[in-house]
């Protein structure tokens, strides 16, 4: 049975700034996920809060998209096997701090807002926010 799935990453503004767009990529590909697409984007305020509306009632949610349209991200497709929580586990946990060894946010998340990557957190999730970006 296939269980080929497709999810959105985020390399956040904090890691393309210290360019790490090259050995974030570099993991994925070591680890099995195929990089479908990808493009070097700078979103707006407004841009950045509607992807993230559903942390609104947040008390971090107006830093949260100031922070996100800060600087130029790169979105991308990430294809794979269980790709969605293959995902969540290969970026670690939210807060840096928590994350295990050899997770993305552990080798470069600086702190729980400036965490170096996001990723969908369900399949259902991944293809709208694969359609956000990149619905033709
Ligand atoms: N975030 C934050 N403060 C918090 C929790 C989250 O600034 O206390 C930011 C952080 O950048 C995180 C994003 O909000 O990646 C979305 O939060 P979520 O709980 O969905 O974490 P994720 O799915 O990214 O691990
Ligand atoms: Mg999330």
């Amino acid at each position: 049975m296939s269980n080929i799935e497709q999810t959105l990453s985020i390399i956040k503004p904090d890691a393309v700034e210290r360019n790490l767009i090259d050995e974030i990529k570099k993991i994925f590909k070591e680890n099995n996920f195929h990089i479908k697409n990808s493009k070097k984007i700078h979103l707006t305020k407004d841009e950045a809060a509607e992807f993230y509306k559903v942390h609104q009632s947040k008390p971090f949610y107006s830093d949260l998209c100031s922070y996100l349209a800060s600087g130029p991200i790169v979105v991308m497709i990430l294809e794979g096997k269980n790709a969605v929580m293959a995902n969540r586990k290969l970026m670690g946990a939210t807060n840096p701090k928590d994350a295990e060894e050899n997770t993305i946010r552990k080798l470069y998340g600086i702190s729980i807002d400036k965490n170096s990557i996001h990723g969908s957190d369900s399949l259902e999730n991944a293809k709208k926010e694969i359609d956000f970006f990149f619905k033709s």
